[in-house]
């Protein structure tokens, strides 16, 4: 009996779960194939979905689904937080005590936002990166009713243009409500451009000059100063705010670097075509995990996890994992609340975003709720 063991069960490790149940129905019907999903939660959460709910567009119960619900049969999930990965012995101890062991391991643990990485971010901030954050930041946003917005970013984080589309829906937003007039906008960026892209940040540029969005670059966040409401900068820079809109710099899971597995920020290394886990036989990673040099985003995990599942069947089969992962990924950008535009791009060819329109707003609008389909491999 060959043992895989999937350790997370966000928007890569689920992809990869199911897609491994369908292709290995045989084998797992056979008894030759296990498939373990270690989780510790009890959901699934939409991610995308926080953005919308976060500026009081969407509602926070769409955006939960019990895994149990979105596993297929060949799929047993184990609700039992993983504590350390020990690679050796090729096994995973479990909060209750408990060990599981394995042949073949897929690491999905995803990033999580780093609160503590800047003094005084925790108290001043808000972000919509995680559901309580999310809920906190639209109700305090209802309130905001005159001053500066802004927006300061850490990086690495997931979903690289989530704060743009932030930027861009919330101004129109504001418009709408009549209130654009009351709220200067400010958004900064690390680098020295918009955005880590080159082509998003010059197609950036002139869509905040279109929407009156002004834009900081070299703007790296050193400490806040909640009381005065102040952010300094690692540049030098003491800029003031009325309301603190953030993406912390994010880290890999805790047990990875409880492990000792990948670099001190906790992302492995990863081989980028195969998505092996680099320095062991039979280990993938898939998600925002890896240390890749592309964007952290649900739709780069969707491609990996076709390439992972296949090097897994391959592997079982008692065949070579093979290079096919290319670095494709994929991201609809919202220009506002009517439109939208999409970017694709993979480790050699750079993406070219395109005017937005109604169109792609309403496939994005489509995708969010076609997601729970994908999740189960399906699309
Ligand atoms: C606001 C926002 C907007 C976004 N918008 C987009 C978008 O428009 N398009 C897009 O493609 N992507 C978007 N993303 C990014 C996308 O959600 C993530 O990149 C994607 O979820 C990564 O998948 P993953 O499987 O690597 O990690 P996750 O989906 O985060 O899953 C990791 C899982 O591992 C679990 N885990 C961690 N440690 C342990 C442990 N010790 N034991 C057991 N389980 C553990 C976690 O609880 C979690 O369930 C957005 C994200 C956010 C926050």
């Amino acid at each position: 009996m060959k043992r895989v063991v999937i350790l997370g069960a966000g928007t890569g490790g689920a992809m990869v779960a199911n897609r491994l149940a369908r292709h290995l129905s045989t084998e797992i019907a056979a008894k030759e194939v296990q498939i373990n999903m270690i989780s510790d939660t009890e959901s699934h959460i939409y991610q995308p979905g926080l953005l919308y709910v976060a500026l009081g567009l969407a509602e926070p119960d769409s955006l939960f689904r019990k895994h149990e619900r979105l596993l297929l049969p060949g799929v047993n999930l184990i609700h039992d937080p993983a504590v350390k990965i020990d690679m050796d012995s090729r096994s995973i101890k479990l909060n209750s005590g408990k060990s599981m062991e394995f042949d073949y391991l897929v690491l999905a643990t995803g990033s999580h936002p780093d609160f503590d990485d800047i003094p005084g971010f925790r108290e001043a901030a808000h972000t919509f990166y995680t559901y309580e954050e999310a809920m906190r930041t639209r109700r305090d946003l209802e309130e905001f009713k005159q001053g500066k917005l802004l927006m300061i970013i850490g990086v690495p984080h997931k979903c690289p243009v989530a704060p743009l589309e932030f930027m861009f829906m919330y101004d129109k937003l504001l418009r709408q409500r009549q209130e654009r007039d009351n709220i200067e906008l400010v958004y900064t960026y690390p680098l020295g451009r918009l955005h880590s892209l080159e082509p998003v940040a010059e197609w950036s540029e002139g869509a905040f000059e279109t929407a009156g969005i002004a834009g900081e670059t070299f703007f790296n966040p050193e400490e806040i100063d909640p009381k005065n409401k102040v952010v300094s900068t690692l540049e030098g820079d003491e800029v003031s705010y009325d309301f603190l809109a953030a993406i912390p710099p994010h880290k890999g899971a805790a047990v990875i670097r409880a492990s000792g597995l990948g670099d001190p920020d906790g992302w492995l290394p990863t081989n980028k075509y195969t998505l092996q886990l680099e320095g062991h036989e039979g280990a993938y990673v898939v998600g925002d995990a890896a240390a890749l040099p592309i964007s952290k985003a649900g739709s780069t995990a969707h491609y990996e996890s076709e390439v992972v599942v296949r090097n897994i069947v391959r592997e079982i089969h008692g065949e070579k994992p093979m290079p096919l992962y290319d670095g494709k990924v994929y991201c609809f950008i919202e220009g506002g609340l009517q439109e939208a535009t999409h970017i694709t791009f993979d480790y050699n060819n750079p993406p070219k975003p395109s005017e937005p329109t109604e169109m792609v707003h309403w496939f994005k609008m489509a995708f969010n709720r076609m997601y729970w389909l994908s999740v189960r491999g399906l699309v």
